[in-house]
């Protein structure tokens, strides 16, 4: 054995990760063997608190109670649902300032590894059963994958009385909503087309 098994344990943890490799995570683990304690403690802490969030039941956005800060609150528009892969692109939404209205996490898209019924597709149709949505915005990125999970749901929402747009190509194609600046994206959504 190389290491100490507390060092050896961690990381293998940061090693699972992605993007990160076995040099990195030995470089990473290092790196907090050299803090003071006050700092190795706050970083547990944090990362116990993640055991207590978990998904909105309405949008599947990441929540502290049984809604997130979205659905419940009052002032946000009710009529339109911006349809997004990960919870990441409802924050990249959200810093461009434009958009007031609700979320829905699809929780990834459309490809060879992913089934279709892993998406929730069935939870976004009772949700606009359900309501007063007039609008859902579909936001998946502009990949091919992204694209192809869009016309998937325009497909799946042809019988619902609501009116469905997608993001304008504002951004490169294959680019991601997650890394686009808050200009661009702001007028991706604004220039939204219809697609019924
Ligand atoms: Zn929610």
């Amino acid at each position: 054995m190389r290491y100490p098994k507390a060092f050896e344990s961690l990381i293998a943890h940061f090693s699972s990760l992605p993007s990160i490799g076995p040099k990195m995570a030995e470089r990473l683990v290092l790196y907090l063997f050299k803090q003071d304690e006050e700092k190795l403690i706050a970083f547990a802490e944090s990362l116990e608190g993640l055991k207590h969030l978990s998904s909105c039941r309405e949008c599947f956005y990441i929540s502290e109670s049984e809604l997130c800060g979205f659905c419940s609150d009052g002032s946000r528009d009710r009529s339109t649902i911006c349809v997004v892969e990960e919870p990441l692109d409802v924050i990249a939404i959200e810093r461009t300032g434009s958009y007031r209205g609700l979320y829905h996490v699809l929780g990834g898209v459309l490809d060879a590894g992913k089934e279709e019924n892993t998406l929730r597709v069935t939870e976004l149709k009772h949700r606009i059963a359900d309501s007063s949505v007039e609008e859902v915005i579909l936001a998946t990125n502009p990949t091919t994958e992204g694209d192809m999970t869009a016309y998937f749901l325009r497909t799946k929402l042809a019988d619902l009385p609501v009116k469905v747009t997608r993001i304008a190509r504002g951004m490169a194609t294959g680019g991601d909503i997650e890394y686009a600046d808050e200009l661009t994206l702001s007028s991706s959504l604004e220039n939204r087309k219809a697609l019924n």
